[in-house]
């Protein structure tokens, strides 16, 4: 039997809609540490999503004392796999591709680099496509259609300097410091925002190429057109290696066969197997470094946990999201650049939704209705019953579109993209969750010149770890991993040249 999270929901017209989705992600027992108050952990790990996964498993098997804390019930974060009727739907995170490093090097390790489907049907072109935007008559166009007007309007948009981006952003891995383009240039570019851009070129769009282009900007950046960086947009772009033709293959089309919370439960494994201890269900409030008189004056970090639990270590990795982090008190204080940042946060506020329904003609079908509630759907498998499952994507709908709360909304949203008969929902609402408050990060116009340097710091002993400020994949499963990688890397640089000066002492 599939475990049951308190994470997601899932509306059935019978039940109408109840909260907790089934997942192997879940993690039973929930703790493996007995709460001893007493003991020092060489490092602290917080967030069992990717990034925590990856700096928790490395330095547990690199021999450190590690501890990883999570407020969930389950591994994953924004990435996770539920599964109901011998069916996976994934709740966040979704697309792989061998062109992620740190993703594949992850899938390589676990075995999991062939395990690779796709999205949709190979029979795809059997259907066709709904489209519905401002100033051009509703109608059914082929996906190949569909895909020539989005390629004609992304390139484009995304064009900025004749190139592609290819001068501009050449290493979408060092945006800021590379031996290219200088960083006044990049910080120009950075005070723009998708709206600055659209303004420049919308005059070269039909109306559909238009509603097309706005509604697939709001639909990656899960914010609005003003709020929603341009760069973030050249940068997805430089990752595409420059080309529209690779907008399918690298970002949207290869799916983990057996789902993400395979790949994340493979990772967990690794990490206990090498000692790292646990305790799930553990949200933490504060972080406080100081010299700790019961530990012998050492320097140590204390995290403490809404469950009045107290624990000790010499480093600590956090990897709580950026909207997130306002509500963790650290002492002493953040840097005031840093906690602007924090308070500011991401704009990503994004709505995904899945739908099985009972239309065997959608099977090949993919809409785009804007603007709506839901902007995009598309089909992507048929169930062992023969449901066709479809998942579909909105913006920044708050606070008028809370699909948990508004069921007849969500439903009437679905069929004014086309016509269907939902037998189920599933979802997880990521802007309601407080421990993500929030999508995948798309950051606002200046925020990168100002604050990326900031939020990639480190603070005394405490080390930041998130795919919301990665180098390179930023709000994607590689950018986690990388910063887990790399932050844990520092980490156990510290504590074994510690722990080495430590032994010569003795000596
Ligand atoms: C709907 C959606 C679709 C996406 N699609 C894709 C995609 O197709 N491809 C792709 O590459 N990426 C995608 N992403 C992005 C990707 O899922 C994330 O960027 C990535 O999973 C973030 O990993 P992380 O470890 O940095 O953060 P998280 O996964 O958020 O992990 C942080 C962890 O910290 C925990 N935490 C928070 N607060 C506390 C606290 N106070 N105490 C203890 N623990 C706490 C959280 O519960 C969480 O488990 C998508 C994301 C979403 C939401």
């Amino acid at each position: 039997m599939v475990p049951k999270s308190r994470d997601g929901y899932v509306w059935e017209k019978s039940t109408g809609v109840r909260p907790g989705i089934e997942t192997d992600a879940v993690i039973s027992p929930s703790r493996s540490v007995v709460g001893d108050s007493s003991k020092v952990y060489d490092a602290i790990v917080i967030g069992a999503g990717y990034a925590g996964l990856a700096a928790a498993r490395d330095l547990g098997e690199l021999g450190h004392n590690v501890l990883l804390l999570e407020a969930r019930d389950r591994i994953g974060g924004r990435t996770y796999t539920a599964k109901k009727d011998g069916f996976i739907y994934e709740m966040g995170g979704t697309w792989v591709t061998h062109h992620m490093g740190y993703l594949f090097r992850e899938m390589v390790r676990y075995g999991m680099d062939r395990d690779l489907i796709e999205t949709g049907s190979p029979e795809k072109h059997n259907g066709y496509y709904t489209l519905d935007v401002p100033g051009a008559e509703k109608r059914k166009l082929s996906h190949e259609e569909a895909g020539a007007l989005q390629a004609k309007a992304w390139d484009a948009f995304v064009n900025v300097d004749g190139r592609f981006g290819r001068t501009l952003c050449p290493l979408p891995h060092a945006m800021l410091d590379n031996p290219i383009v200088d960083r006044a240039t990049v910080e120009q570019w950075d005070q723009l925002s998708c709206h600055d851009r659209y303004e420049q070129i919308k005059h070269t769009l039909t109306a559909e190429e238009q509603g097309l282009l706005v509604s697939l900007l709001l639909h990656i950046s899960g914010g609005n057109m003003k709020n929603s960086s341009l760069w973030d947009m050249i940068r997805s772009h430089a990752l595409l290696m420059h080309s529209t033709d690779n907008f399918g293959d690298v970002w949207l089309r290869y799916k983990l066969r057996d789902g993400q919370t395979e790949l994340a439960k493979r990772m967990f494994n690794d990490a206990v197997k090498n000692g790292v201890e646990y305790s799930f269900s553990t949200p933490v409030t504060a972080v406080t470094q100081a010299q700790d008189k019961s530990f012998s004056g050492k320097s140590l970090v204390t995290v403490k946990a809404t469950n009045n639990a107290v624990f000790r270590g010499r480093k600590l990795i956090t990897t709580i999201p950026l909207n997130v982090l306002k509500d963790i008190k650290f002492s002493p204080p953040l840097s005031q650049r840093r906690q602007e940042a924090i308070n500011i946060g991401h704009v990503n506020q994004m709505t995904k939704i899945h739908a099985d329904v009972a239309d065997p003609e959608l099977e090949y079908w993919n809409g785009c209705r804007f603007p709506g509630l839901l902007m995009y759907a598309y089909s992507d498998g048929v169930l062992p019953n023969g449901h066709v499952h479809l998942t579909a994507f909105g913006a920044d709908e708050r606070p008028h579109f809370v699909p948990e709360k508004m069921l007849e909304k969500t439903i009437e949203e679905f069929n004014k993209l086309h016509p269907m008969d939902i037998k189920r929902l599933i979802f997880h609402n990521w802007v309601t969750d407080p421990y993500s408050q929030g999508g995948p990060a798309w950051w606002q116009p200046g925020y990168m010149s100002k604050y990326q340097d900031e939020l990639q710091s480190r603070h005394g002993n405490v080390f930041f770890a998130s795919a919301d400020w990665a180098h390179g994949w930023r709000a994607a499963i590689d950018g986690a991993l990388e910063q887990g990688v790399l932050n844990a890397r520092t980490a156990h640089s510290e504590i074994k040249s510690a722990t080495q000066r430590k032994n010569a002492s003795k000596l």
